[in-house]
């Protein structure tokens, strides 16, 4: 029912917002699974070709970030590793595993959420996205949805520093 509905509000207009919105679904699924929060989804002639959570702890895969997953994913519905007609849409700022897959494969354009001045490889931390010295490079669009994005990423983490906290107290306590 939910698919229904959401397939044809995507029809009717598939905005950067209204694929973040489904890329915010898909990160709040992963969370659901116990994993960090993070959905992408692929574009592709208007049209959304890859979808992921996600899936670091489920595949016990450290490469297994939302992005990777998706590039896979559309390099098979497109026929193609090169994906310079798809928009990557993701919500958060893709680390430098991911943002270098994204060059590799030739992406057409990156829409970012919340921007991660940490680990951040489309600008925030460093860029190589838009390193002159890359053989590629993939326009971006940062800030999109931001501040849900951000709000699901940081009550993630304080939920989990409240859990470790709890744990840390009860084996203090012998427990
Ligand atoms: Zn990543």
């Amino acid at each position: 029912m939910m698919a229904e509905t959401g397939k044809r509000r995507l029809r009717a207009e598939l905005t950067d917002e209204g694929s973040m919105r489904v890329a915010l679904r898909l990160a709040a699924e992963a969370e659901e699974r116990g994993e960090v929060p993070v959905g992408a989804v692929v574009i592709y002639g208007q049209r959304i070709v890859a979808r992921a959570g996600n899936q670091v702890e489920m595949l016990k895969d450290a490469t297994a970030h939302a992005e990777m997953i998706v590039l896979t994913q559309a390099a098979a519905a497109v026929g193609d590793w090169r994906l310079t007609e798809c928009t990557l849409v993701v919500t958060k700022e893709p680390c430098p595993m991911c943002a270098g897959a994204m060059v590799n494969a030739r992406l057409g354009r990156l829409v970012y959420g919340c921007p991660d001045p940490r680990m951040g490889a489309a600008g925030g931390a460093l860029d190589l996205t838009g390193h002159p010295g890359m053989l590629h490079r993939v326009e971006v669009t940062g800030g999109v949805l931001a501040a849900e994005c951000q709000a699901s990423l940081q009550a993630f983490f304080k939920r989990r520093r409240q859990e470790e906290k709890g744990t840390r107290a009860h084996a203090q306590a012998g427990e």
